[in-house]
């Protein structure tokens, strides 16, 4: 029988615990996003935070930057937000527009702040086994593992997708849980191979329905991170009704891996007020 792994509930348990940490410490952690433009998907992803935000104590502060912003404008906004000390923690909402120089703009972020974890300081500490703010996505999983008790270490685990907000730290927190860690993504020959061969598997490669029940070892973990629209629905990388099939436990999409994201940003964030707290 499946196990299906239900982000949604776990979420709600922990937002529920972080609350009374929040409320018990005496600290009012505030959180600032970043958004430029309208992007619809986007805008939601945002007002979900700030939601979230709301439910445990965390204040926050939503700055909009128009979508013809230049790379200087969004700069300078990150900048007044690192100078804030009212503000623990920072997050540029991605995609920013093609014209504003991305990378710039991470590497801006006070890496004290930097709750998404996406700094190359951040990813950095996260590479040498001692992080201090890991990506909201791949940690989520790993709390979600550990919920389940789902053993990570010793385990053949398998990543497809190389993205920094997802593919790379995902491996990365699997190698210092002791997996066994490949990372496949688009130029990877035979990735059915490769997959089959996972006893935790993690797809975060944004293609609807890509993982088929022939690239799954029964009895395998199956984790999906995909966000993708299939037919004006919403649906992950895995065909969840096959693959549930084969597999020891899977998460769910919706309700799986997004919701502990957000649960992970407040948990950073509240991180980054106890951090910053003499
Ligand atoms: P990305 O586009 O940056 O990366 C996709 C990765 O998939 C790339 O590394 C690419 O090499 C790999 N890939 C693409 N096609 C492949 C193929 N045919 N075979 C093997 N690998 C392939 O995307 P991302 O930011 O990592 O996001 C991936 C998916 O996860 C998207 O659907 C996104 O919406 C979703 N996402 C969900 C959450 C969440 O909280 N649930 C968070 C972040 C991203």
């Amino acid at each position: 029988m499946v196990t299906i792994l239900d982000g949604k509930s776990v979420s709600e348990k922990r937002l529920e615990l972080l609350k009374e940490a929040i409320g018990e410490s005496g600290l009012y952690p505030r959180l600032a996003t970043v958004i430029a433009g309208s992007d619809p998907a986007s805008q939601m992803y945002v007002r979900m935070k700030h939601r979230a935000c709301e439910r445990v104590g965390i204040g926050s502060v939503g700055i909009e930057v128009p979508g013809d912003a230049t790379t200087d404008k969004v700069l300078e906004a990150v900048s007044r937000l690192n100078r804030d000390p009212d503000i623990n923690g920072i997050l540029v909402q991605l995609p920013l527009p093609g014209r504003v120089d991305t990378e710039r703009v991470i590497a801006a972020v006070d890496t004290g702040k930097d709750v998404d974890g996406f700094h190359p300081t951040s990813l950095g500490l996260l590479m040498s086994g001692r992080p201090r703010f890991a990506p909201c996505t791949p940690k989520g999983i790993m709390t979600l593992l550990a919920e389940y008790h789902i053993p990570v270490a010793g385990a053949r685990a398998v990543v497809a997708g190389r993205s920094i907000d997802v593919g790379r730290p995902m491996a990365a927190l699997l190698t210092n849980a002791d997996a066994t860690v490949t990372i496949c993504h688009s130029k990877t020959r035979n990735l059915a191979a490769e997959l089959r061969q996972a006893d935790i598997l993690v797809s975060a490669t944004g293609k609807a329905h890509f993982i088929t029940p022939e690239m799954v070892k029964p009895g395998a973990v199956v984790i999906d991170v995909g966000i993708n629209q299939l037919n004006g629905k919403l649906v992950g990388d895995v065909d969840f009704e096959a693959v549930k099939e084969v597999a020891s436990a899977i998460t769910p999409v919706p309700g799986g891996v997004g919701p502990m994201t957000i649960a992970t940003l407040m948990e950073n964030t509240f991180a980054a007020a106890v951090m910053r707290t003499p």
